[in-house]
């Protein structure tokens, strides 16, 4: 009998990234600040910094994708 190891662990999501760049602007940040905004595209996560969060705050909360800006 071989024992195998088991793959596919149960993993609901994947772990955060340590550091978070703004889609718009390419600012970097350490951790999650709570000023940035999480846009979610297409099922894709998008994180956009303090300032084009404020710029845009329209379009994010407006659900529109990040083309149209
Ligand atoms: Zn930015």
């Amino acid at each position: 009998m071989a024992e195998q190891e088991q793959q596919g662990q149960q993993s609901p999501e994947p772990p955060e990234p340590e550091q978070l760049v703004c889609s718009r602007c390419g600012t970097v940040a350490e951790g999650t600040p709570p000023t940035w905004t999480c846009s979610v595209e297409n099922g894709v996560r998008h994180y956009f910094c303090d300032a084009c969060a404020r710029a845009n705050l329209r379009a994010i909360e407006g659900r529109l994708d990040s083309d149209w800006w």
